[in-house]
């Protein structure tokens, strides 16, 4: 027998692993990887075995058995459970919320508590009841002729904090009764019923079929089958013979062996009575397997077709692209974990690369992760990728469902899917053996989760996870992080290149346009086209050729720019907008917290119209009506794509030119290929630049390159037009000449000035509470905890968040820069944080303070 405890963890904050007995009876099934329910506090919860052990550390009287063991085969190996474990430490968050993550959604099993009526109350007890014990009484009313409700939903059903006292007084009273029901985890193993032909079957078929085809005695069967009459009973029957409709239905099973009970039945016309009369026979056999439930299902008929569509004839790499996957492949074969940057201009070639290098991972008998930005993971993408692999690919998305994703999780870790196509979460797939991981859009935000924790970095993760598995990664983009390239300029990561794109279409001419003096061009009433962007869009309508406008949601937060002459508010020390706070009338820079009184009239031309908020989609919409009512206008925006598909819709639509043109925000510039796309419009690129944040300028820049890589194609050349009140800025200049090097020299010497990242880590800590007062003192004793214990590290803060308020708790937050030259990686940094937070987190237990922390953060909202 192995140890006698397990220690297992939960999904909960903060939370460290506690120690559980095994029964005897679940020792060869409890290992390290499962999961398990147990009993935690009042209730059962699922929790991860992460080791066996010997040792408690507590009274053994309080020791607890675990109840059950939920998984045959462990979920996690060692590798990923290390990788788990990395990722703890490094984002402080708890193991047990780092394994909940890696896993699809909705395995989580959960008990709940459940109340319902014992007995049926007479008026006269609900009577006495209301007098001495009103709430007892509601409870009572809220449940007569209800099967009753979650505890849980019943409290907040009748708007209490808690009803447990009151249920403890019923249940003593004999009224109700209380007991703990599983929630079923949703997403489980899908089981369906099938219709199989059975040897019975087969046989009869044959007799049937010799008897049909005239007797010509051709087999013995035929022969014997040829002397039956067509109502006469088979051997195995009960007497009576098939209807014509039976027949065929067991023909069409003998066709295909086997069929999906349902399909049977609507294919054969037959009822279930009809089936059953059959299965009776011994005729066909019902059987209940589990299915795979795959959207993107490759049946192995459609595949040459559809392979034949996408990739028409095989690729052949040109020189850079072939050095690439050269270069790729030779570490992947010495088993060497290296990371490669591969800087391609857009169109030239990049996907075709990652592809070849998969196709030689497979080769060498590794798996390969395939990570892209969520908005980019579309029917086509993945149609790419499956026509090169077939079902060798899973594909994980968010916008499958919990069950959908399950299935594809399994496929992948049976090792029937050795290519995994997914989002973020994809770097945590289960494959067994990791050669390749390619982060597509390198530079891309999403890649970074924000909530809940762990708020950790895909691409990040993804370097971590290979370079425990001596695997390689290959980082593509064509405007890569300042991050990234620079260390692939410190030759920490291995550049690759591809500056030309594939059969030389030219990039489109870009230009820029200054609105402080355009503006007043305006044909609209909010001075939102300039006339030279209208004169083109109706040119291009003309010639139905399309177009495609970019406006960026609203600012996040208020600013101080003055409409009149441009002016902005920059903080001295950080050259961040500062953000305009209307309690106190205050602008504040919430990096390093400095403030000042928000400033009445312009301090450069005393306008008094400074506040800005830039324009949201819909008003755009509305302008473009009013200018272009003929032209059919398609808006794109996180209100139009609620839906499942609507995004995948909406872009199909365009791409069919069923609209002329496409408005958007910044979700329009990746996914599909227009080709009738010869306008891109950048309605106004200030919202984006100017948000409080210090990747601003590369933001705009890497959304203006990208979204100006969708004009024009090989025959039609495209043309870009950016709106702007700041045409000198360096992402716009460098946006213009499509020069990405002399945007990122730029960049990084004003990284090294003001100490951001790469030549700083961060770390932001997000204080959150309904009482303003209140929240903003603790933050305040967390700055001074913190700056007591001191570090290699400087503490800024605590300043209201620049958005201040969300659904009525007020936010503060602290920022922590790391001495990179002190604490090169920020071990130091993050450790002392760790304790701190740890320490603070239990001191403010009791006090509903939400406190988050966010390693290596990428919004600063
Ligand atoms: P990127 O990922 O850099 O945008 P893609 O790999 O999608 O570029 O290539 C752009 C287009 O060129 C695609 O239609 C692709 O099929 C095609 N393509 C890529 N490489 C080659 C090649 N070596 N020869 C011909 N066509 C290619
Ligand atoms: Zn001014
Ligand atoms: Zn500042």
């Amino acid at each position: 027998m192995s140890s006698p405890f397990a220690e297992i963890h939960f999904a909960l904050p903060l939370s460290r692993g506690y120690t559980y007995r095994v029964p005897e009876s679940f020792d060869a099934i409890t290992q390290v990887g499962c999961r398990v329910l147990v009993p935690l506090g009042k209730r059962v919860a699922t929790g991860f075995i992460v080791q066996r052990t010997n040792k408690i550390d507590f009274a053994p009287e309080k020791l607890r058995d675990i109840l059950d063991v939920l998984d045959e085969m462990p979920l996690f190996d060692s590798s990923r459970m290390e990788l788990a474990q990395w990722i703890a430490d490094y984002y402080l968050c708890s193991l047990g919320e780092v394994l909940r993550t890696m896993l699809p959604p909705g395995l989580e099993k959960a008990s709940h508590q459940y109340v319902r009526l014992a007995r049926a109350p007479s008026a006269e007890e609900i009577a006495q009841l209301e007098n001495r014990a009103p709430r007892q009484a509601e409870i009572i009313r809220a449940l007569i002729g209800k099967e009753g409700y979650k505890v849980g939903y019943l409290a907040k059903h009748l708007h209490y904090e808690s009803v447990r006292s009151s249920l403890q007084q019923l249940m003593t009273a004999g009224f109700v009764e209380v007991s703990q029901l599983m929630q079923e985890a949703n997403a489980s193993a899908q089981k369906r019923f099938f219709v199989l032909i059975t040897k019975t079957g087969q046989e009869f078929l044959k007799t049937a079929d010799g008897r049909m085809a005239t007797g010509d005695g051709k087999s013995g069967a035929a022969k014997r089958s040829s002397k039956m009459k067509s109502d006469q009973p088979s051997p195995k029957t009960d007497g009576r013979s098939l209807t014509t409709k039976q027949l065929e239905g067991l023909k069409l099973l003998g066709k295909w062996g086997e069929m999906l009970r349902a399909v049977f039945l609507k294919r054969s016309g037959l009822g279930r009575s009809s089936l059953e009369s059959l299965m009776k026979r011994e005729l066909v056999q019902l059987v209940e397997r589990v299915i795979e439930r795959n959207p993107y299902f490759f049946p192995s008929e459609t595949q040459p077709a559809l392979a034949a569509k996408t990739e028409i004839p095989a690729v052949i790499l040109n020189a850079e692209q072939a050095n690439a996957v050269e270069r790729v492949t030779a570490a992947m074969t010495k088993e060497r974990f290296e990371v490669f940057l591969l800087h391609g201009i857009t169109a030239s070639g990049k996907t075709q690369v990652y592809i070849e290098t998969i196709r030689h991972a497979l080769a060498q008998d590794k798996d390969a992760l395939m990570l892209v930005p969520e908005i980019s993971l579309t029917p086509q993408a993945v149609a790419r990728f499956q026509a090169n692999f077939g079902n060798l690919i899973a594909v994980l998305h968010s916008h499958m469902s919990a069950g959908e994703r399950y299935d594809a999780w399994r496929r992948v870790h049976r090792g029937e899917a050795r290519v995994v196509i997914g989002a973020r979460s994809a770097v945590f797939a289960p494959v067994k053996n990791l050669g390749l991981v390619v982060v597509d859009e390198e530079h891309e935000a999403s890649y970074k989760q924000d909530s809940p924790s762990p708020r950790y970095h895909a691409r990040d993760v993804a370097i971590v996870r290979a370079k425990k598995s001596a695997a390689v990664v290959l980082l593509g983009s064509a405007t890569p992080s300042t991050e990234s390239y620079s260390n692939a300029q410190r030759d920490k990561y291995t550049l690759l290149e591809l500056p030309n794109r594939i059969d030389n279409v030219p990039l489109p001419s870009v230009r820029i346009l200054d609105m402080m003096t355009w503006r007043k061009t305006a044909p609209d009433h909010e001075g939102i086209f300039s006339r030279i962007l209208c004169e083109k869009i109706g040119e291009k309508l003309a010639k139905q050729e399309q177009i495609i406008l970019l406006q960026n949601r609203r600012g996040f937060a208020p600013l101080i720019r003055c409409v009149q002459c441009g002016f902005v508010r920059y903080c001295d020390a950080c050259n961040i907008p500062m953000t305009y706070h209307k309690r106190g009338n205050l602008l504040r820079c919430h990096y390093c917290n400095a403030y000042e009184r928000a400033p009445d009239a312009c301090p450069q031309c005393q306008s008094l119209d400074v506040i800005f908020k830039g324009i949201g989609t819909q008003k755009v919409e509305i302008a473009l009506n009013e200018l272009f009512p003929q032209a059919r206008v398609v808006r794109m925006d996180l209100d139009t794509t609620r839906g499942k598909l609507a995004h995948d819709r909406i872009l199909r639509e365009f791409g069919e030119h069923k609209y002329d043109i496409l408005l958007g925000t910044q979700m329009i510039a990746k996914g599909l290929d227009f080709h009738k796309v010869t306008l891109v419009g950048v309605v106004s690129a200030d919202t984006g630049l100017l948000r409080p944040d210090f990747r601003a300028g590369e933001r705009t820049f890497q959304l203006l390159t990208q979204v100006a890589g969708r004009a024009g194609r090989r025959n039609l050349p495209g043309e870009v037009i950016v709106q702007t009140h700041s045409p000198d800025e360096v992402c716009m200049v460098c946006a213009r000449e499509h020069d990405f090097k002399k945007f990122y020299a730029h960049e990084i010497l004003e990284r090294e000035a003001l100490r951001f990242p790469p030549f700083a880590r961060l770390a932001l800590v997000l204080f959150r509470h309904r009482d303003n007062e209140r929240i903003r003192g603790i933050a305040q004793d967390f700055v001074a905890l913190l700056k007591k214990v001191g570090g290699p590290f400087r503490v800024f803060g605590p300043t209201p968040s620049p958005l201040e308020r969300i659904q009525n708790e007020f936010r503060w937050q602290v920022l922590i820069k790391s001495d990179l030259a002190k604490d090169p990686s920020a071990h130091q940094t993050r450790a002392t944080l760790s304790r701190v937070a740890q320490f603070f987190h239990k001191a403010n237990r009791n006090s509903r303070v939400r406190m988050t922390v966010d390693v290596d953060p990428i919004s600063m909202l």
